[in-house]
C-alpha cells in the first residue's frame, strides 16, 4: 500500500505531499483507496460530503464500528499524517482474517475528505458538513488561495456541492469511530512506547495582538524618542515562552504583519498572533493571562498602545472515557504495564466527531515528533505495531 501511495501528490523538489481537497493528487488518493475496498470486497460509496467509506458488512445494521482517518495533506506535507490511519485500516483488516475473526458488527474503513484544511483555510471540511457543525451555507462561502469556491472545486472534481450537508442518519448508524494516527510530539518516544492511547484533545485558541506606537526616520529618531512597538513585541514573545514552559503549555508567535515594514522607518504597528495550547482551559487562560500582562507591562514602558483580541476559542476534547478504558483493557491484556493515555494539541476528524458519537484515537510513536514536513517518520516496527494494536482492538469491539 506505501508503494503505491509514495509518488500521489508529492513533489519533486521538495520530497513533501501536496495533496489538496479536490484536486488531482487528491483524486489519486481517493481512486487509491477505491481499488484498495475493491480488492478486498467492500462496499465502497462516496457520502454526500465526499467522504469514503469501505463497509464488510451492512451499515444498516447499526452500531458499526469505522476506523480510518484522512489522504489530504498540508502543503509540503509528511507520507504518514492521515495515511497511516488509512493504511493501517486496511492492514488490520487483512490481519483479522488472516486470524479467521468473525464479526458480529458491521465494519467501515473511512477516508474524510478535506481534514487538513490546506486549500480552503478551514479544517477537517468533511467530518465538519458531516456532523452538523458547518453549514452548507458557511461551505460554499470558502474560497481557496486562487478565489476558486469550494462549490466550483467539488463540481470539477465530480462531486455536487448542492447535496453536502448534515448526515445524522449516518452517524447514528456507527457505534464507535477508532482514529489511529502518527503521533504529532515525542511523548511516546520519550515513555519508549510504540503505541498510546488519546484521552483528549487540549483547549487552544488564537489571540491578536496589536501594538501601536510611532513610525520615525530609523536615522535621525534619538532611542530616548522612540516609541517602538517592536521592543514590547520583542519582549512579549520573549514572555510566552517562558510562561508556557512554566505551566507545561505550548505558546507560539508564528505570524506579524508591521507597518510600514520599512528597513529605515520605526514602525508604527507590530501585530502579532499567539497560539496557545495547553492541559486543560484554566491552565490555557492563565497562559495567555500572563502573557497579555507581560505585553501591557512592556508596551506601557515603551509608552505603545495595546490591544489583545481573542480571534478563535476551541474548548478541550475529551474521548469517550467508555471506549478509551475499552481500549485500554483490550491493549493492555498481554502487556505488564498499562498502555500510556497521552493527551495531544492536534485537530482531527475523530475530535469534530467526538461530539456526535464514541470515538478514540491510538497514536503510533514518532521517533522525532516533526510532522507537517516532508522529515515526519515512524519506523515500520512501530506502524506493525500500530497495525497490530488496531486489529486488537477492532477484535475486540467487533469480534464474537
Ligand atoms: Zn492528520
Amino acid at each position: 500500500m506505501w508503494r503505491d501511495l509514495l509518488p500521489l501528490g508529492r513533489h519533486p523538489g521538495t520530497g513533501g505531499y501536496r495533496r489538496y481537497a479536490w484536486t488531482g493528487a487528491d483524486a489519486e488518493c481517493r481512486a487509491w483507496f477505491a481499488t484498495q475496498a475493491e480488492l478486498r470486497g467492500l462496499r465502497h460509496e462516496v457520502d454526500r460530503n465526499g467522504n469514503q467509506w469501505a463497509w464488510l458488512g451492512d451499515p444498516a445494521d447499526g452500531d458499526a464500528v469505522v476506523t480510518g482517518s484522512h489522504l489530504d495533506s498540508v502543503p509540503d506535507g509528511g507520507a504518514f499524517d492521515g495515511p497511516l490511519g488509512v493504511v493501517s485500516a486496511f492492514a488490520a483488516l487483512d490481519e483479522l482474517r488472516r486470524r479467521g475473526t468473525s464479526f458480529s458488527r458491521p465494519l467501515g474503513i473511512v477516508n474524510f475528505g478535506d481534514e487538513e484544511g490546506a486549500r480552503f483555510g478551514l479544517a477537517c471540511v468533511g467530518s465538519r458538513l458531516t456532523a452538523g457543525r458547518l453549514t452548507r451555507a458557511q461551505a460554499h462561502r470558502l474560497t481557496d488561495g486562487d478565489g476558486t469556491p469550494l462549490p466550483r472545486a467539488m463540481e470539477a472534481a465530480g462531486h455536487d456541492p448542492d447535496a453536502i450537508g448534515p448526515d445524522p442518519g449516518r452517524l447514528a448508524r456507527i457505534g464507535a469511530f477508532v482514529e489511529l494516527h502518527v503521533e504529532q510530539g515525542r511523548a511516546l518516544d520519550l515513555s519508549g512506547d510504540r503505541v498510546g492511547i488519546a484521552s483528549a484533545i487540549w483547549p487552544h485558541g488564537r489571540w491578536r495582538f496589536d501594538f501601536r506606537g510611532e513610525a520615525n526616520h530609523a536615522g535621525t529618531t534619538r532611542l530616548a524618542d522612540r516609541r517602538d512597538p517592536m521592543l514590547p513585541y520583542a519582549e512579549t514573545v520573549l514572555a510566552a515562552r517562558r510562561e508556557a514552559e512554566l505551566a507545561g503549555a505550548v505558546a507560539t508567535f508564528g505570524k506579524i504583519a508591521v507597518e510600514p515594514n520599512g528597513v529605515n522607518a520605526i514602525p508604527s504597528l507590530v501585530r502579532g498572533w499567539l497560539d496557545s495550547r495547553a492541559v486543560d482551559q484554566p491552565g490555557l487562560d492563565a497562559v495567555v493571562a500572563a502573557v497579555e500582562k507581560a505585553a501591557r507591562e512592556h508596551a506601557a514602558a515603551h509608552g505603545v498602545e495595546l490591544d489583545v483580541v481573542r480571534e478563535s476559542r476551541t474548548p478541550v476534547v475529551e474521548f469517550d472515557h467508555a471506549l478509551r478504558d475499552e481500549l485500554a483493557r483490550i491493549l493492555g491484556r498481554d502487556r505488564t504495564a498499562p498502555v500510556p493515555v497521552l493527551g495531544t494539541g492536534a485537530g482531527h476528524d475523530a475530535g469534530i466527531l467526538s461530539g456526535s458519537i464514541p470515538t478514540a484515537m491510538l497514536f503510533v510513536r514518532n521517533p522525532t515528533g516533526v510532522s507537517h514536513s516532508p522529515a515526519e517518520h515512524a519506523d515500520e516496527d512501530d506502524c506493525v505495531a500500530g497495525v497490530l494494536a488496531l486489529a486488537d482492538v477492532l477484535e475486540g469491539l467487533t469480534g464474537t
